[in-house]
């Protein structure tokens, strides 16, 4: 069997790279991933209920990028879904985003809308410039709603006060003077009808994209390495940490299934009270998936220093370093790097899909390179056998130039 590419990394970073290069390019791909599964952080499954859960945290599709959309309809079918948070606050559950109907009922006033942005202008602080994720809300907000509803949680999130942490961590969060209580204002807001894993399995569904899951990159012969790779790890990892370890925020994730059929009001509940218990969000799958069961399953999201790494950490030093990772990646022949990790931001689902599709159309004005054999001995290959593949046909693959398969 012979390959193209090597595409390292099996989450939307990967899949969509993977899939692109297969029905749009005509190459031969193999897919590979340290899990044992398809999907990276998006990965959905059912558990021991049968509810449809997201094992790594709970993911809301969101986007106003039409062009992102049109890609990942290809694959699913979608359901409509807003997403809604309530914060526990002074023992209350009021709307976060911070909106009209979150200051008067914690204040107790009756502000109407057009007089809200005076009572913020009133208690917001005059900075120089909005460096921080302090700075950020006091500047909008003032100091109490800040302590009320980000100090904590960023405290508890990043390990990290938000005066260290850059503006736009907390700027993902905007303040409302209207009455939406919409986490998301995104023109497109659905997740997948079937799931993430289920679009996933219909992506690499192609005779040209072999799946290699529970497989390591570093596993893989020097041989298989040195051409077409498109990795999509945590970058320092790639390289063997030269420059010391990028920091990565992790969580750990404890799921509860109750004898009920709902237990919270809404999709989340915030917790951003430092002092009242370690766990920054807890997440009712039911509401995202709108899955009919007659019992419930809760993740509650507990902040880690160590663990997989989830969140790139937005902060001046961080990004310094991660730019001698870049600077390495740019002098690294032979491979590309995309995803949240491997290009080190705090990406949403959407821009990682329009940052791989952007790299797919950089890769397709390249000339291919040079057909790589695979070993006879391959780690364990499994190409999911999705009887619906609803893979509609794309692009129609060019003729292959430069590289023969045979
Ligand atoms: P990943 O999904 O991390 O995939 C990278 C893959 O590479 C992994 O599967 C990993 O196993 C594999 N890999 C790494 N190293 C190796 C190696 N050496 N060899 C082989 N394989 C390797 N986004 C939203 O839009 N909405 C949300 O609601 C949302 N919620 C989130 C909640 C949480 C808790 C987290 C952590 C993220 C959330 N995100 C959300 C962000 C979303 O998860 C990412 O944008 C997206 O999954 C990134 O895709 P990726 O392919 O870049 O990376
Ligand atoms: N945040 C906060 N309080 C909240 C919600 C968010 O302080 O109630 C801050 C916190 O620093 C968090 C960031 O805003 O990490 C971004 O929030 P988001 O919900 O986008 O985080 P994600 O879903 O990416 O974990």
């Amino acid at each position: 069997m012979r390959v193209d590419r090597v595409v390292i990394g099996a989450g939307f970073a990967g899949t969509v790279i993977a899939e692109r290069l297969a029905r749009g390019l005509g190459e031969r791909v193999l897919l590979v991933d340290r899990r044992s599964h398809l999907g990276g952080n998006a990965y959905d499954e059912h558990d021991e209920a049968g509810i449809l859960v997201h094992r790594y945290g709970p993911h809301i599709f969101h986007t106003n990028a039409t062009r992102v959309v049109e890609y990942l309809s290809r694959f699913t079918e979608w359901r409509p879904y807003q997403h809604r948070v309530l914060a526990r606050v002074r023992g209350q559950l009021v709307p976060i985003p911070i909106n009209l109907d979150t200051v008067n009922r914690l204040f107790s006033l009756s502000l109407r809308e057009d007089e809200l942005e005076d009572w913020f202008a009133e208690r917001a602080e005059t900075l120089p410039r909005l460096r921080t994720s302090e700075d950020a809300v006091v500047g909008r907000v003032g100091r109490e709603l800040y302590e009320l509803f980000f100090r904590g949680y960023t405290r508890k999130q990043w390990g990290l006060d938000p005066s260290e942490l850059d503006a736009s961590v907390t700027s993902r969060i905007p303040v409302r003077t209207n009455r939406d209580d919409r986490y998301f204002t995104d023109t497109f807001q659905a997740m997948p009808r079937e799931g993430y894993t289920a679009m996933f399995a219909r992506m690499v569904d192609h005779p040209d994209i072999k799946v290699a899951l529970d497989t390591d990159f570093r596993d893989l012969p020097v041989t298989l390495r040195s051409a077409g790779v498109v990795f999509t790890g945590p970058v320092d990892e790639f390289f063997g940490q030269p420059f010391g370890p990028l920091p990565y925020r992790s969580l750990e994730f404890r799921f509860e299934t109750h004898d009920t059929p709902w237990l919270l009001p809404v999709g989340t509940v915030n917790e951003p009270d430092e002092t009242a218990v370690p766990y920054t969000r807890t997440t009712e799958f039911k509401h995202l998936t709108g899955q009919q069961h007659p019992r419930t399953t809760i993740v509650r999201e507990y902040p880690r220093a160590d663990g997989d790494p989830y969140y790139p950490i937005p902060r001046p030093e961080n990004q310094a370093l991660y730019e001698r990772y870049r600077a390495l990646a740019e002098r690294t022949p032979g491979v590309t790097f995309v995803g949240r990790l491997a290009t080190y931001r705090y990406y949403n689902m959407d821009q990682v899909v329009a940052q791989a599709l952007a790299t797919y159309r950089k890769l397709a004005d390249e000339r291919l390179p040079a057909t790589t054999d695979l070993p006879a001995k391959m780690p364990r290959v499994s190409i999911p056998t999705t009887s619906t593949a609803a893979a509609a046909s794309t692009a129609s693959a060019p003729a292959r130039s430069g590289t023969t398969i045979p």
